[in-house]
C-alpha cells in the first residue's frame, strides 16, 4: 500500500491526470514546482490534445505544456481523446495503465462537481480517476476548479509564495489560452490570495486542495516520536 507522508526518502512520484493541457498549472503549478524541487518525480497526464479547443490548433498545446513542464519540473504524457466525447471507462483504462507504469505515491486530479457547474470533461475525468485511486488505495487530492468553486471543499493548503513566479511563468506558456477569463494574471493572483485569506494569512500566495484519500503509515509516528526524543535530549 502506498503511504504519504512517511520517513522513507526514496524518490516519490506524483501523477496528475487532467482533461486539458493548462488544467494542471492553474490550480497546482506552485505545488508541483515545490514537489519537483524536493526531488519528486512529477508526471502530468493530459487526456485530450486540444484539437477541438476554440483557441488552439492541434499540437500547439503539446508544445505549450512541454514548455510549462520545463519550468515546474514535470514530464508530460498526452492522450488524444476527443474533447467532450470520451467515456469514464476509457479514462479508467488510461489511469490504470499510468498507475502500472509510474507507481504513483499520490494522484492529483479535478475536483468532482455536478455537471451543471463543472466542465463535462473535468467531471468524467474526476469520477474515473477517483474510482481507480480508491480501488487501488492510492492517496488522492482534488485541485480547485478554474471557475465555479461550488462543491469544492478545500482542506489542505500549500504556501506557494516562494514559487509564485514559476507559477505565473508556467501559466504564461499557454499562449493559445490567454484570452480566457480564468487565465488572466489578476484572476490567478486574486484566487491565490483568497486561499491565503481563508487561512487567516495577510500575505502570501496559496494553492488549495481537497484531500479525498490519505494514508499515514505507523512508521511516520515512530519517526515523529523519535525526533521529539532527540529534541528533549
Ligand atoms: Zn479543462
Amino acid at each position: 500500500m502506498n503511504t504519504y507522508p512517511d520517513n522513507n526518502f526514496a524518490q516519490r512520484t506524483v501523477l496528475t491526470i487532467y482533461s486539458h493541457a493548462d488544467d494542471e498549472v492553474l490550480p497546482a503549478a506552485g505545488t508541483l514546482t515545490l514537489m519537483s524541487k524536493a526531488g519528486w518525480n512529477v508526471r502530468c497526464l493530459i487526456l485530450t490534445d486540444g484539437s477541438l479547443s476554440s483557441s488552439s490548433v492541434k499540437g500547439t498545446r503539446h508544445q505549450e505544456a512541454e514548455a510549462a513542464g520545463k519550468i515546474i519540473g514535470a514530464t508530460y504524457d498526452f492522450y488524444a481523446f476527443e474533447e467532450c466525447n470520451f467515456s469514464t471507462q476509457a479514462v479508467i483504462k488510461v489511469t490504470e495503465e499510468a498507475i502500472k507504469l509510474y507507481q504513483p505515491d499520490l494522484i492529483i486530479t479535478h475536483a468532482p462537481q455536478p455537471e451543471k457547474y463543472g466542465h463535462r470533461d473535468h467531471e468524467v475525468c474526476a469520477i474515473a480517476v477517483s474510482n481507480v485511486a480508491t480501488r487501488k488505495n492510492i492517496p488522492l487530492w482534488y485541485s480547485a476548479p478554474p471557475v465555479f468553486l461550488r462543491g469544492f471543499e478545500p482542506n489542505f493548503f500549500v504556501d506557494i509564495t516562494s514559487v509564485i513566479e514559476e507559477k505565473i511563468a508556467a501559466i504564461g506558456c499557454y499562449e493559445s489560452e490567454q484570452s480566457k477569463a480564468f487565465m488572466q494574471l489578476d484572476a490567478i493572483l486574486v484566487l491565490s490570495r483568497f486561499w491565503a485569506r481563508e487561512l487567516g494569512q495577510k500575505d502570501g500566495y496559496f494553492e488549495a486542495f481537497e484531500i479525498s484519500r490519505q494514508c499515514v503509515d505507523a512508521s511516520y509516528f515512530t519517526a515523529l516520536s523519535n525526533s521529539k526524543k532527540l529534541v528533549l535530549n
